[in-house]
C-alpha cells in the first residue's frame, strides 16, 4: 500500500532507428521532469486528482507530444483537441472534445467534472465554457505550427490517418522542430495516480491523430474508453482510438480486477493482448493497492512510473 504513479507519452510504431539519440534524450528528460513534478506532488500529499491534472497539464505544454501545444491537426489543418478526467472514489468524470482554443484541456474537462451538472460538452458549448469560468485560452494560430503543418502534408502524402506513420528524423534536427521532417513519434499524454490515502485518479488529452476528419472523437474523451478510474484502479489508454472504443479498454481492466479478480498487470496484459489487435494499444494504470503497470501492443511506447517503495522505470521501447 503506497501511492504510485505512472504516465505516458503515447504508442505506436515508435523505433530507435527511426529517432536520433538527441530527440530520444529530449523526451526521455521530459517523461522524467512530469514524473519527477508528479512524485514531488504526491509526496507533499497532494490528492490523486491534483496530480492527475498537474502532470498532464505540464505534457500539455511540451511540443515533444500530442496534446495542448503540440497537437497535430485536422484534414483541413485545425485544432481539435480532447481531454478526460475521471476520480476513482467518486466516478465523478469530465470530458471535452472540439477544442481549439483553450490552453489545457484537462483543466476545462475538470472544470466541466467539478462545475457543471454534465460530463462531457464538446466545440462551440466546451469553449463557451471555457471563456465563462476564465479558463486560459490562446488564439487558434498558437497551435497551428509550421511542424504541425509538416506533419499534416506527409501523412496526407502518405495518404495515412496517422498514429503509425514514421519518417526518419534527420539527426541535426533540432529538438524543438523535430517535428518538422516528418516525425509522427509524438503521441497522447495521459497520467494515473494513487496517493496516499487510496484514493485513485486518471487523466488523458490529446489532439487525436494527424489527418483526421473534422469532427472526428477518439478514445480519450471516452470514458470507459481511453480513460477510466474507480475503487480498484486507475488507466489512461493511448494509441488508435477506433480500436480502443471497440475494446472499452481501460474499463475492462477495471472490469476484470472487480469482476474476476484478476491483478492489476494480469488484468492490463489481458486486454492489451487479447482484445485490442497487434500494434494499436497502450496503457498506464495504477491499483488502489500501489501496483503500477505499462502494457502495450505497439512497439513502443513513451512510459514513466514510480512507486512509494522506490521502484521507478522510463522507457520508450519494448524491452
Ligand atoms: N488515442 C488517440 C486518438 O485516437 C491517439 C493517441 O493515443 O496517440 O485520438
Amino acid at each position: 500500500m503506497g501511492w504510485a504513479i505512472a504516465l505516458h507519452g503515447g504508442a505506436g510504431d515508435i523505433s530507435p532507428s527511426l529517432m536520433p539519440p538527441h530527440i530520444l534524450e529530449a523526451r526521455e528528460e521530459c517523461l522524467r521532469k512530469c514524473l519527477h513534478i508528479g512524485v514531488s506532488a504526491l509526496k507533499a500529499k497532494a490528492t490523486a486528482l491534483d496530480v492527475v491534472e498537474l502532470v498532464v497539464r505540464e505534457m500539455e505544454n511540451h511540443p515533444l507530444f500530442n496534446a495542448g501545444k503540440g497537437s497535430v491537426l485536422t484534414t483541413d489543418g485545425t485544432v481539435e483537441m480532447e481531454a478526460s478526467i475521471m476520480d476513482g472514489n467518486t466516478k465523478n468524470c469530465g470530458a471535452v472534445s472540439g477544442l481549439s482554443t483553450v490552453a489545457s484541456a484537462i483543466s476545462l474537462a475538470r472544470h466541466v467534472m467539478e462545475k457543471t451538472p454534465h460530463i462531457y460538452l464538446a466545440f462551440d458549448g466546451a469553449e463557451a465554457f471555457a471563456r465563462e469560468q476564465g479558463i486560459e485560452t490562446v488564439d487558434a494560430s498558437y497551435f497551428v505550427t509550421p511542424e504541425n503543418i509538416e506533419r499534416l502534408r506527409k501523412a496526407k502524402e502518405a495518404k495515412k490517418v496517422q498514429i503509425d506513420y514514421n519518417t526518419p528524423i534527420h539527426k541535426n534536427t533540432p529538438v524543438e522542430t523535430a517535428a518538422s521532417n516528418g516525425d509522427s513519434q509524438l503521441g497522447t499524454v495521459g497520467c494515473v495516480a494513487v496517493d496516499c490515502h487510496g484514493n485513485l485518479a486518471a487523466g488523458t488529452s490529446t489532439g487525436g491523430l494527424v489527418n483526421k476528419m473534422v469532427g472526428r472523437i477518439g478514445d480519450t474523451p471516452v470514458i470507459g474508453a481511453g480513460n477510466y478510474a474507480n475503487s480498484y484502479c486507475a488507466v489512461s489508454a493511448t494509441g488508435k482510438g477506433e480500436s480502443i472504443i471497440r475494446a472499452t479498454v481501460a474499463r475492462d481492466v477495471a472490469a476484470l480486477m472487480e469482476y474476476k479478480g484478476l491483478s492489476l498487470k494480469d488484468a492490463a496484459d489481458y486486454v492489451i493482448e487479447k482484445c485490442v489487435p497487434k500494434g494499436d494499444a497502450g496503457l498506464v494504470a495504477v491499483s488502489a493497492t500501489g501496483e503500477v503497470t505499462m502494457s502495450f501492443n505497439t512497439s513502443g511506447m513513451f512510459r514513466a512510473c514510480a512507486t512509494e517503495d522506490g521502484y521507478s522505470e522510463i522507457g520508450m521501447f519494448a524491452s
